[in-house]
C-alpha cells in the first residue's frame, strides 16, 4: 500500500462516521498545488547533479500552510502528497490555524558536503520561493534537514522578498528561532503519554516502556517520561537495540550518544537486542520514533505492549492497526502524538510576527495547553462515537476542515 491509500483509508473511515458526500470528499482529498522542480547543481568536483524536489500545498482552508522540508533518498510525489494531507488534519486536530503542505529533495545528505547541501537548500528556494511564505506555505525541518538548513532557507527567501523570518520556522535562535522547538515533538509525546495514562487509570512507575529510535524525538520523549517517573526500559536507533529489565539509565545514554555522535552503538549499559525484538518486548507502552511501517502484518502478533504513541509518522501499518484496534491496544495517532512540533512552530511564527519573544517557559506552558485541550477533545469524540483514538482524531480534523471550506464558500 502506497503512503497516500493509508492516509486515504483513515480520512475514509472518519468521513463516513460524519457523513461527509463524495464531492466534499473529493474536494477535501485533492490537493490544492503539487510543484515539482528541477534542483540542478554543480558538485565540489565539478559534476552537475540533478535532483528533483517537490512541495505539496494540500489545504488552506484554516489558514497558511505549513508542514516539513524532508532531504531523504526516499523522497517522492507519492510519499509528499501524503504527508502534505496529514498535515492538514494534524493542524486541525490540535486547532492551530494552519493547512497542511510537505516537501522535499531526493537525496541523501549524508553523502553531500556542507557546501552542496547549502546549494541544494538554495537552489531548491530559488525554484519554490514564489510559492511559499509567511502568508502562504511555511516550511521547517524534517528527517535529513536541521535548524541551520533553515537559516539558509530564511536567508534565500529574503533575498527575494525582504526582511521576514516568519517564511520559516525551526530556525537557530539567532534567526528568530523558538525557545524549546528543538525539543517540541518528543516533550509533546511526554505530555500526551502522561494525559492518556491518567485517563486508562494508570501510574507512571507501574509503565513500562520501549521507545524505538533516539534522535530527535526519541530522546526527548525519553527524557520527559524518565522525569515522570516513567520507567523506560528500552531504547534503540539505527545500530540496534539496548534493553535493560530493571530501567535504562537515561541520563547515561544520554551522555553516551552526546559523546558518539548522537549513536548507541557500543552502549554497554543494557542487553544488547535487535529493534525487531525491541517492538515485541513485554512492556505497557511501546513508542515508535523512527520510522514509517515498522509495525505491520508480518510482526503484529508479536506486539505485546497495550499502549502505542505513534511518535514517527505512520509507524503502524493500516493491516496492522485494525488487528491491534480488535485486540484492544489503546493507540494514540501519529496526527496528535507528534503534533508538538509544529505546535511551537506556529508559537514561532507568531512570535516573528509580532517581533516578541517568550521565554521557554511560556512556550512550555503553551505547548501543554495545546495538547491537553486536543488531547480531551479527541478522547471525547472517541468515547461519544465508539470509535478509535484514531478515527476520533480524523472526525475533529475533517469536521474543521470541512467547516472552514463552506464558510468560505467553494
Ligand atoms: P532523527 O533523524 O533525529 O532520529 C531518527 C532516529 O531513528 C535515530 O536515532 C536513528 O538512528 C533511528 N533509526 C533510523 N533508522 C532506524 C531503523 N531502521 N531502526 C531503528 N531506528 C532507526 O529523526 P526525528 O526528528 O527524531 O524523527 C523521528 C520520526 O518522527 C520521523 O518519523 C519523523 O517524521 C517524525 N516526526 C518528527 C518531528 C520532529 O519535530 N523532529 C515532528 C513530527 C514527526
Amino acid at each position: 500500500m502506497k503512503a497516500s491509500e493509508a492516509t486515504r483509508l483513515y480520512f475514509g473511515y472518519a468521513a463516513d462516521r460524519v457523513d461527509l458526500d463524495d464531492r466534499m470528499r473529493k474536494l477535501l482529498l485533492t490537493p490544492k498545488r503539487e510543484v515539482q522542480v528541477q534542483v540542478a547543481i554543480e558538485t565540489d568536483n565539478g559534476e552537475i547533479e540533478t535532483l528533483i524536489g517537490y512541495r505539496v500545498q494540500h489545504d488552506d482552508s484554516r489558514g497558511p500552510m505549513k508542514g516539513g522540508l524532508r532531504f531523504h533518498p526516499d523522497v517522492d510525489l507519492d510519499e509528499v502528497r501524503s504527508l502534505a494531507t496529514l498535515m492538514t488534519w494534524k493542524n486541525a486536530v490540535v486547532n492551530i490555524p494552519y493547512g497542511g503542505a510537505k516537501g522535499g529533495v531526493c537525496v541523501d545528505p549524508k553523502l553531500l558536503s556542507r557546501k552542496e547541501l547549502e546549494r541544494v537548500t538554495r537552489k531548491f528556494i530559488d525554484q519554490i520561493h514564489d510559492v511559499i511564505g509567511p502568508r502562504e506555505d511555511i516550511p521547517a525541518p524534517d528527517m535529513g534537514t536541521n535548524h541551520e538548513i533553515m537559516a539558509w532557507i530564511r536567508n534565500q527567501w529574503e533575498k527575494y522578498h525582504g526582511f521576514n523570518p516568519a517564511c520559516v520556522t525551526g530556525k537557530p535562535a539567532e534567526h528568530y528561532g523558538a525557545e524549546g522547538r528543538e525539543e517540541a515533538t518528543g516533550r509533546g509525546v511526554g505530555i500526551l503519554a502522561f494525559k492518556l495514562l491518567g485517563r486508562l487509570g494508570r501510574k507512571p512507575k507501574d509503565t513500562r516502556v520501549a521507545i524505538q529510535g533516539f534522535g530527535n524525538v526519541g530522546t526527548h520523549a525519553a527524557k520527559f517520561l524518565h522525569e515522570a517517573d516513567f520507567c523506560v526500559v528500552a531504547i534503540s536507533d539505527v545500530s540496534g537495540a539496548y534493553y535493560r529489565p530493571e530501567g535504562i539509565d537515561l541520563p547515561r545514554a544520554l551522555r553516551y550518544t552526546i559523546e558518539h555522535e548522537g549513536s548507541l552503538k557500543g552502549f554497554a549499559e543494557a542487553d544488547n537486542i535487535t529493534n525487531e525484538q525491541l517492538l515485541g518486548l513485554d512492556v505497557e507502552m511501546l513508542i515508535p520514533a523512527a520510522l514509517g511501517g515498522v509495525i505491520n502484518k508480518d510482526n503484529v502478533d508479536q506486539i505485546r505492549a497495550e499502549i502505542i504513541l505513534e511518535a514517527a509518522n505512520g509507524p503502524i501499518h493500516p493491516d496492522a492497526d485494525i488487528v491491534l484496534h480488535e485486540r484492544g491496544v489503546t493507540i494514540l495517532p501519529d496526527v496528535l502524538a507528534n503534533a508538538g512540533g509544529v505546535t511551537v512552530s506556529y508559537f514561532e511564527w507568531v512570535q516573528n510576527l509580532q517581533h516578541y519573544k517568550w521565554g521557554l517557559n511560556r512556550v512550555r506552558q503553551e505547548l501543554d495547553h495545546v495538547l491537553s485541550e486536543a488531547f480531551e477533545q479527541v478522547w471525547q469524540e472517541a468515547n461519544d462515537w465508539q470509535v478509535s483514538l484514531r478515527t476520533a482524531a480524523y472526525i475533529i480534523a475533517i469536521r474543521r476542515v470541512h467547516r472552514a471550506t463552506l464558510l468560505a464558500g467553494i
